[in-house]
């Protein structure tokens, strides 16, 4: 079963669970499909619940008459389902939406090991906290606006909505990666931390650790930031030289930097050809080939890695791209040795039929000979004994040669026919379905 649809299943299970403990005040099941986050944000501007809730019958209207684009990632309605509601957010944080994680039991474990009803009342302040965050990332969470939005009676409790506010931003669930700031930056310094790479990690690492009041430095080696993100500007083309695809959208936090900047995602068909620099079109079944054999040398180098443990050579460790370098290596070599064998084979079959080719040329030669004679013999007009004896013995000789010069005429065949098999198929790389 897929991630999304096992997802699915398990929030219906949990749905009805979260049912008992919901009062009136919690969203509504037509609440819980509100459309897109950003959209949302403007009906969380309205004052009075009433009109806010109108505001959004109005909005689910629109959404419902709009066309579902098929490029869209968010109009499949599986996916739809991830981003809304309480368990979408806890499932878009990675977080279970109906237990505590062993680390907010060990932050926390006055409620962990207080009753059910504690668990659940944090469960839903953490769950609900969480929405408001990838309702609108652009913005900054302020504790402040946790007790305004979350509803009575869940805000009651300030020092539970501080600490699970605080719990959420200081690991990184919340108010991380590009958001507009309300507060400002700590002014007091607790350390100094330097990172080293200025890629997607350490320029992440670095702006939480700022908002953390650390004093940070960021050293990169290169000319430029993003490390193996890099995107190629030319004129109108544009091409990314590195990361460019989302692989999944849910609990990926790279789903909520893309809402950040505005950065539009298009989902990537199943087809995805692949273009020569001439814009013609690769040839499917070497595209094809080219897929597999990357694949087969993944799966080697895999099976190098986890099933033979080869990780490290003298005291260093390997990296992929040696590793694939080595299994090329070794693929070649084996190849090699396999066209030699080929070769070998070849030449014995080759030295066989010059062999079977002088034996018929003496055969040939036998056969003209006694031919010759016994024509002779055949021409002499009264034969004695003696010469009637070599007369048919002459005649035995010829259906004898005659003979082996049929069944070498055979074994050349029959070699001829071996060689020009082994000649047209030489040894290649595995092909599709052989074992390693
Ligand atoms: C061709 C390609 C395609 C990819 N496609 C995808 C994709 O489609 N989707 C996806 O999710 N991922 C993809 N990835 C992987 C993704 O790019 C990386 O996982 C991610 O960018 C790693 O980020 P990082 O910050 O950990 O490391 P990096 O991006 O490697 O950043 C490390 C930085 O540290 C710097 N550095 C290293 N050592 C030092 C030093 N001693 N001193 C100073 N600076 C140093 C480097 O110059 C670099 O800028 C792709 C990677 C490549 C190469």
């Amino acid at each position: 079963m897929s991630r999304r649809k096992k997802a699915k299943v398990e929030y219906k299970e949990i749905e009805e669970k979260y049912d008992a403990l919901e009062d009136d005040e919690t969203p509504t099941s037509a609440e819980k499909q509100k459309p897109s986050p950003e959209k949302k944000l403007s009906a969380g501007a309205s004052s009075s619940k009433s009109a806010k809730k109108e505001v959004k019958k109005e909005e689910i209207k629109k959404e419902e008459k709009k066309e579902p684009d098929p490029e869209s990632e968010l109009d499949d309605p599986v996916v739809r389902e991830l981003f809304s509601g309480l368990e979408g957010a806890a499932f878009q944080s990675r977080m279970p939406f109906d237990k505590m994680t062993s680390t907010e039991a060990a932050c926390f474990p006055d409620i962990a090991q207080s009753s059910l009803a504690s668990v659940k009342v944090y469960l839903h302040v953490r769950n609900r906290i969480l929405q408001m965050w990838l309702d609108n990332p652009k913005q900054q969470l302020l504790v402040e606006q946790c007790f305004e939005k979350i509803e009575p009676p869940y805000n009651s409790d300030v020092p539970l909505v501080t600490r699970v506010h605080a719990f959420l931003e200081r690991n990184g669930f919340m108010n991380f990666g590009i958001f507009k700031r309300t507060k400002p930056l700590p002014a007091q310094k607790y350390g100094k931390v330097i990172v080293i790479g200025a890629g997607i990690a350490g320029l992440a690492a670095a702006r939480q650790l700022q908002q953390f009041g650390m004093e940070v430095i960021v050293l990169e080696a290169r000319d430029r930031v993003g490390g193996r993100i890099a995107t190629f500007r030319k004129g109108n083309y544009i091409a990314d030289l590195g990361a460019m695809v989302v692989t999944g959208l849910g609990g990926n936090p790279v789903t909520v930097l893309s809402k950040q900047i505005d950065m539009e995602l298009h989902r990537i068909r199943q087809k995805c050809p692949l273009y020569q620099s001439s814009g013609v079109t690769v040839d499917k079944d070497k595209d094809e080939m080219v897929e597999r054999e990357f694949n087969r040398l993944l799966e080697a180098t895999s099976y190098l890695s986890h099933q033979l443990d080869f990780n490290y050579a003298g005291n260093k460790p390997v990296s992929l791209g040696q590793a694939l370098e080595w299994v090329i290596k070794l693929q070649e070599k084996h190849v090699k040795e396999k066209q030699i064998q080929h070769l070998k084979s070849v030449i014995a079959l080759q030295e066989k039929l010059k062999a079977t080719h002088k034996l018929l040329v003496g055969v040939k030669e036998h056969m003209e000979e006694t031919s010759a004679r016994y024509k002779e013999l055949g021409n002499t007009a009264k034969r004695n004994v003696e010469l009637e004896f070599a007369y048919r013995s002459s005649l035995r000789d010829l259906n004898a040669c005659a003979k082996e010069w049929d069944q070498l005429q055979e074994q050349a065949k029959e070699i001829e026919e071996k060689l020009k098999e082994l000649e047209s198929s030489p040894p290649r790389y595995k092909e599709k379905g052989e074992s390693r």
